[in-house]
């Protein structure tokens, strides 16, 4: 690229010699003035005083040249002992960065992004680039016919300034005090070589004792998650929705993923240079290790909150394929699970052969309990299980989620035995599984209760299908998966 900036130059200045362009003396006159009247600007907006004959001519030549660009030629002017001599603070460099790039003041909202910036110990070339980088200056370099150009970075010490700032916002936001020091260098650490997310460091501060006791009240708490995360004050509209969701039962933990995983989280993190992170329901999933996941048909029924129970008191998950006739006297478990980052799939509504059924018929059986489950948590089914794994192509292209068949079958409802069914999965259980059970049996509802803090306790990530697909290259709607083994 840079080559081919050289050869259009030189040709351009082969064109020019030549005179084959008309009044190309005209043209040349004003281009002359207007590159010596930035240098000019320089000596008088960045150093102060009318330039010195010896001074302007080498600098004009520069970038007349190309040897330099217009923002090299700034960043000469603002690193040169001259200026350095002034030992501008913070504040006047700031103002002196405003003027000489903008040709204005500071405005509110940029002057504190970059001064937070500045104060945190971001180096003032990083600052300064920040500046040229920008289409305001690209706009002035432009009404000088210069080349903006851009200086290149000072180090990594913009990535490191950038997680301290992170941290300090949280100790500010969530704790309401001054970091301390040692904590501080923890997190901005870990941040900064990436050995914790947005998403961790975020969590350890909203869910600690200390930031717990000072926000007790739900709009308390709230609040803090705009200030503390997205570095603002909460809008109206977004604040009134949240409380509503707490006061419909949402845990805090869900409101907290809420705000991990929006677009605004995501975008903030991406500018701070951090890695964002998943958060999924107190629970934080590591790629590297074992997962599997525990899925459940023929729900829900009188005893499967007794599951749900346990999979909460161990920050797991699992997906209940539900029936949409057993759903419909369900909902509000169906809203509690949804609530606590439980799966729910759709296993039609009254367990038919989806495989004898027209395209209209699969639909009717999905679509029905689709809308028990949307008017439970808001949302349709993320995955479908049809009843004896009994499927076709006519089926799969009409259910609108991905296909969830089983990698191991512990046949609960043949035997109808606890220590079977747990024998069936401890015996065979492997990274990437999907165990099929019915929490219809009373034994199997025991069985899980067992299972859950055993299949921890032996390694294994707890996970939704939805999940492990995610992490196991990912499952496209009408795709037929029985498991996801790596
Ligand atoms: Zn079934």
């Amino acid at each position: 690229m840079k080559r081919f900036c050289k050869i259009v130059a030189l040709m351009m200045t082969f064109i020019i010699m030549c005179g084959i362009i008309p009044f190309a003396g005209n043209v040349i006159a004003d281009d002359d003035k207007d590159v010596e009247d930035y240098v000019v600007r320089l000596y008088s907006v960045v150093l102060g005083r009318e330039p010195d004959g010896t001074g302007l001519k080498g600098w004009t030549e520069d970038l007349k040249s190309g040897k330099r660009d217009a923002s090299n030629v700034a960043l000469g002017f603002f690193e040169s002992p001259e200026y350095l001599s002034k030992q501008k603070d913070n504040d006047a460099y700031l103002k002196d960065l405003y003027k000489t790039f903008f040709n204005r003041t500071p405005d509110e909202s940029g002057y504190s992004y970059w001064s937070v910036r500045l104060d945190a110990g971001m180096s003032r070339r990083n600052v300064l680039k920040g500046f040229t980088d920008s289409d305001e200056f690209k706009a002035l370099c432009d009404s000088y016919k210069v080349n903006k150009g851009t200086v290149d970075k000072a180090g990594a010490d913009e990535t490191i300034y950038n997680a301290k700032i992170f941290a300090d916002r949280l100790y500010k936001e969530a704790l309401g005090r001054d970091p301390d020091p040692a904590g501080r260098d923890s997190w901005k650490n870990g941040l900064y070589d990436k050995s914790m997310t947005g998403a961790t460091v975020a969590y350890g501060f909203i869910f600690s004792p200390e930031c717990m006791a000072k926000t007790t009240d739900d709009t308390a708490f709230v609040k803090t998650l705009y200030r503390a995360l997205m570095g603002r004050e909460a809008d109206q509209g977004g604040l009134n929705n949240w409380l509503n969701a707490i006061k419909g039962g949402m845990k805090r933990e869900k409101v907290f993923e809420g705000f991990v995983n929006s677009a605004e989280f995501t975008a903030i993190c991406a500018k701070f240079g951090i890695e964002r992170g998943d958060y999924h329901f107190g629970r934080t999933i590591d790629p590297n290790k074992p997962m599997i996941a525990l899925t459940f048909d023929d729900g829900p029924s009188t005893r499967t909150h007794e599951i749900v129970d346990c999979l909460e008191a161990n920050h797991a998950v699992a997906t209940f394929f539900v029936l949409g006739s057993n759903a419909q006297y369900y909902k509000e478990l169906l809203k509690r699970e949804d609530s606590l980052g439980i799966e729910i799939g759709n296993h039609t509504w009254n367990h038919p052969y989806l495989s004898r059924l027209g395209a209209e018929g699969v639909i009717e059986q999905i679509s029905s309990t689709n809308a028990v489950v949307r008017e439970a948590t808001g949302h349709d089914c993320t995955v479908m299980r049809p009843p004896y794994g009994a499927h076709s192509d006519v089926s799969d292209a009409n259910v609108g989620t991905p296909v969830i068949l089983w990698s191991i079958d512990t046949r609960d409802w043949e035997h109808r035995s606890t220590q079977k069914t747990i024998d069936n999965v401890l015996g065979s259980v492997r990274d990437g599984d999907i165990i099929l059970m019915h929490d219809i049996h009373p034994s199997t509802v025991d069985a899980a209760l067992y299972l859950i803090p055993e299949l921890q306790r032996r390694g294994y990530q707890l996970v939704t299908v939805s999940e492990l697909a995610e992490y196991r290259g990912g499952a496209a709607a009408g795709t037929v998966h029985s498991s996801f083994r790596r």
